[in-house]
C-alpha cells in the first residue's frame, strides 16, 4: 500500500478573520501522513492506544495511523464502506456502514455489536457520522449518500426518510430526533451538551443548524448557525472552549460559538471530516480527499474527544 514513513511538510496557509482567532490558530507547517486514500472519511483518536483511525469509504476499508511508528496500517477490510466514528464512553470504537447499513460497535473482546440497521421495520439508508452523549445515548445522521451509486456502498432505493436518530442509552431503542432534513452529516455537541450542531450537506442548504437539547433527550431550535462560506460542511468538532472546527471545501473553518467566522486554515484537497487527538488533545488530524493532514494548533478538544 502507498504509505508514508517520514511526513511530508508543507506550508501551512492560515487566514484570520476576527482577532479571536490569533490565539488558536497554529503551526506553520502542515504533515501530511499519508497518502493514497480515494475519499478520506470518519477520524477518530484512540487515545490508550495512541492511534487514530479513519476511513476510506470507496476502497471499503478503515486505516489506522500509529503515532509511535508514523506507520500507517489497515484496520478492517472490508469495513462494509464505513464512514463515520467515533468513541463512546467506555473507549469503544462506533462505525458508521455506508454497505450494511448500519451503526456498529467494536467490543473491548473483538466481537461487533449491531447498534442499529432498522426503525421500524424498515432499514436505514446509510449511516453517516455518530457521537455519543455523557448520558451514553448514541446520535447518529442517515443520508442517502451510500445508497445512491454502487461507489460508497449497494445502490438502492431507500425505505426511510433520512433523519438523525437518538438512541436510547437504557433500552437501546431508536428515535427519530429530527426529520426536516435533506441530507444530515456532521453532528456534535457543544461542551456542556445543551447544544446539538447537525450539518445539512445537500447542496440546497449546505449549511449547520444549532438544537437545544432537553433533559429528556428532545430537540428544540434548529435554526441556522452557520452557511458554508466554501462547499458545504461534512464533518465537524467542537473544542474545549466551544469552537466549532468543520471541513469545507478549501480547508477548514473555524467558528466562534456565537457564529462569527474566525478563521481558515486551508488544505490542499476537499476537506470532509477533523478530528483533535494526540496526547494534549491539541493535534487536528484532517481527512482531505487522497490524503491525512496533522497540524498542531492553539485549541484542544474537550476532555473526552470522539
Ligand atoms: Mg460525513
Amino acid at each position: 500500500m502507498t504509505t508514508i514513513d517520514r511526513p511530508e511538510l508543507l506550508d501551512a496557509e492560515w487566514e484570520s478573520f476576527d482577532d479571536r482567532f490569533q490565539t488558536c490558530r497554529g503551526d506553520r507547517s502542515l504533515k501530511r501522513l499519508y497518502h493514497g486514500t480515494r475519499w478520506a472519511e470518519g477520524p477518530v483518536w484512540v487515545p490508550a492506544g495512541r492511534y487514530l483511525l479513519w476511513s476510506d469509504i470507496p476502497a471499503d476499508r478503515v486505516l489506522r495511523w500509529d503515532e509511535i511508528t508514523g506507520r500507517t496500517s489497515v484496520f478492517v477490510q472490508p469495513s462494509g464502506n464505513a464512514n463515520g466514528h467515533t468513541l463512546d464512553r467506555d473507549g469503544r470504537v462506533l462505525s458508521c456502514e455506508h454497505r450494511n447499513r448500519r451503526v456498529t460497535r467494536f467490543e473491548h473482546d473483538g466481537s461487533t455489536t449491531v447498534i442499529a440497521d432498522d426503525f421500524r421495520g424498515k432499514r436505514l439508508n446509510s449511516p453517516n457520522d455518530v457521537v455519543v452523549r455523557s448520558d451514553r445515548s448514541i446520535w447518529f445522521t442517515d443520508p442517502t449518500y451510500g445508497i445512491q451509486s454502487h461507489l460508497e456502498g449497494d445502490r438502492s432505493e431507500s425505505e426511510i426518510g433520512t433523519n438523525v436518530y437518538r438512541v436510547d442509552p437504557v433500552t437501546g431503542e431508536l428515535a427519530i430526533a429530527v426529520d426536516d432534513f435533506v441530507q444530515p452529516n456532521g453532528l456534535a455537541f457543544s461542551v456542556d451538551e445543551r447544544t446539538l450542531y447537525v450539518v445539512d450537506s445537500d447542496s440546497s442548504r449546505g449549511h449547520m443548524r444549532a438544537f437545544s437539547v432537553g433533559d429528556d433527550g428532545a430537540l428544540s431550535g434548529g435554526e441556522v448557525f452557520a452557511t458554508c462560506t466554501n462547499g458545504i460542511f461534512d464533518g465537524f468538532r467542537v473544542d474545549d472552549e466551544d469552537r466549532i472546527w468543520t471541513s469545507a471545501a478549501d480547508g477548514v473553518h473555524c467558528y466562534h460559538p456565537d457564529g462569527t467566522l474566525l478563521g481558515k486554515l486551508y488544505i490542499p484537497e476537499v476537506v470532509a471530516n477533523l478530528t483533535f487527538g494526540g496526547a494534549r488533545r491539541n493535534q487536528l488530524f484532517i481527512t482531505g480527499t487522497t490524503s491525512l493532514y496533522q497540524i498542531h494548533v492553539g485549541a484542544r478538544a474537550p476532555q473526552l474527544i470522539g
